[in-house]
């Protein structure tokens, strides 16, 4: 039998191009090597799926992403987006911060629902069945070869996502065989993932804190800045904020130097101001407990102890303390593993598509999407939205295509 569409990989840009070519007419078959489908998608946003954003800026991307992004402007509209997942049968709701979420707050959810339209619209799944490489004669259909033999379709979509979890699926194979049939490839290296750094806040381990933190070169100038959420560990950083900047310390300009603020709405002379204040208040109160007013218990104490604070309030030399606040310094010895990474970075470079089609330049009737291209978002629900949105269209253009060599 010769399928309209073949997709590879089960998991949100795979689902998402194979609903929408069956929704076009196209006889599907969707091929996952993994026991089922979206295995990343159902642990995304904590169990509880940040499946977009309201605000979707190129910004919020890579720099060399911005002619995949560009291109697909229109498609990429959070309207675009909600009006998909309810065609799927999934509500979504945007948080405060425009974060789009199920409107069960459960990931599982979507693909639940996903796989439940699957069946709904007669598309072929088959799992534990992994691509091991593709052929195609000059224009017959695609040879997939399989771990269990060989499919034929009229248009493949590639949707393999990356190298990020390998315990979730994320291998390199298909990049492997990708760069042999002569595609191009930045280099994938770990994105959203937690940073190691010198063991000066271990003894925090456990703490999250809202801080601003800056990262800088070997040079002293600034990398990037990301505020929010770190959650301090025993080897380093991890949270929201820290893996934003996960992506910076794997470059080339290190080592790099992170500089903490845990008072970011403060001023150094509002600090002082304060700690002054509490002085005032309580002068005879254990010298180890100045900050914590400021700080959550257990890295006020770490703060003031790394400072010699021992005494009452009244002892404290507070510029010391303010500095502790404002300014404490981490040299980053770099990030954790692939296991770690929430994302990948790099992939199938964007001139080896049509842009707008998502079709490979190299062989007519293929489409790719999702992570395995050089697109990469950071938190907040970017990764999703491209992997959902990217799928879609590859669905779509891979079906008109197939539809078309139907009646040759
Ligand atoms: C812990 C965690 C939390 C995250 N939270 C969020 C979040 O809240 N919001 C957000 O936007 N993003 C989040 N992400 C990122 C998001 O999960 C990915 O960007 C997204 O899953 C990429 O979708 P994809 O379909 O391109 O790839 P994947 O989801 O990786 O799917 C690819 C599929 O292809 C299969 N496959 C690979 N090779 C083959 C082959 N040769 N043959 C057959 N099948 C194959 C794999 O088994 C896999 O199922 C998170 C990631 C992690 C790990």
């Amino acid at each position: 039998m010769i399928y309209d569409v073949a997709v590879v990989g089960a998991g949100p840009a795979g689902l998402a191009a194979s609903l929408t070519a069956a929704r076009h007419g196209a006889k599907v078959l969707l091929l996952e090597k993994q026991w089922r489908t979206g295995r990343r998608l159902a642990v995304t946003g904590g169990g509880r799926g940040n499946v977009g954003n309201l605000h979707l800026d190129v910004n919020f991307y890579n720099i060399e992403a911005r002619p995949l992004l560009e291109a697909a402007a229109d498609r990429l509209q959070a309207d675009a987006l909600t009006s998909f997942l309810r065609s799927v049968g999934v509500l979504v709701f945007a948080d405060e911060e425009g974060r789009l979420y199920p409107y069960t707050r459960q990931a599982q959810t979507v693909v639940r629902s996903m796989e439940d339209m699957l069946e709904e619209w007669q598309v072929t799944l088959e799992l534990e069945t992994e691509l091991v490489d593709f052929q195609r004669q000059s224009h017959g259909p695609f040879r997939l070869s399989t771990m269990r033999g060989e499919r034929l379709a009229r248009t493949l979509v590639l949707a393999v996502g990356g190298t990020a979890r390998p315990t979730l699926g994320g291998d390199a194979t298909a990049f492997k065989l990708l760069q042999k049939k002569g595609y191009s490839l930045r280099p994938p290296k770990p994105a959203l993932v937690s940073l190691v750094t010198e063991k000066t806040l271990a003894k925090a381990d456990g703490v999250r804190v809202i801080a601003e933190g800056t990262l800088r070169d070997r040079q002293g100038k600034i990398v990037k800045t990301s505020a929010g959420e770190y959650q301090i560990t025993k080897n380093g950083l991890t949270g929201i904020a820290a893996m934003q900047l996960g992506r910076y310390v794997s470059g080339d300009r290190g080592p790099y130097e992170l500089t903490l603020d845990f008072a970011p709405h403060m001023s150094a002379d509002e600090v002082a101001k304060w700690l002054r204040h509490v002085i005032a208040l309580q002068p005879t109160r254990d010298g180890r407990f100045i900050l914590t007013s400021l700080l959550p218990q257990k890295l006020a104490v770490l703060l003031a102890s790394g400072k010699k604070n021992a005494g009452t309030f009244a002892d404290v030399a507070v510029p010391s303390l303010v500095q502790a606040v404002k300014e404490t310094k981490l040299s980053v010895l770099g990030t954790n593993d692939w296991e770690q990474a929430q994302v990948m970075s790099g992939g199938v470079t964007s001139e080896m598509l049509d842009t707008k089609t998502l079709e490979s330049q190299i062989d007519e009737g293929l489409f790719m999407c999702g992570e395995m291209l050089d697109v990469d978002g950071e938190t907040g629900g970017y990764n999703l939205h491209w992997a959902f949105m990217s799928g879609r269209t590859a669905g779509c253009e891979a079906a008109k295509k197939a539809l078309s060599r139907r009646a040759d």
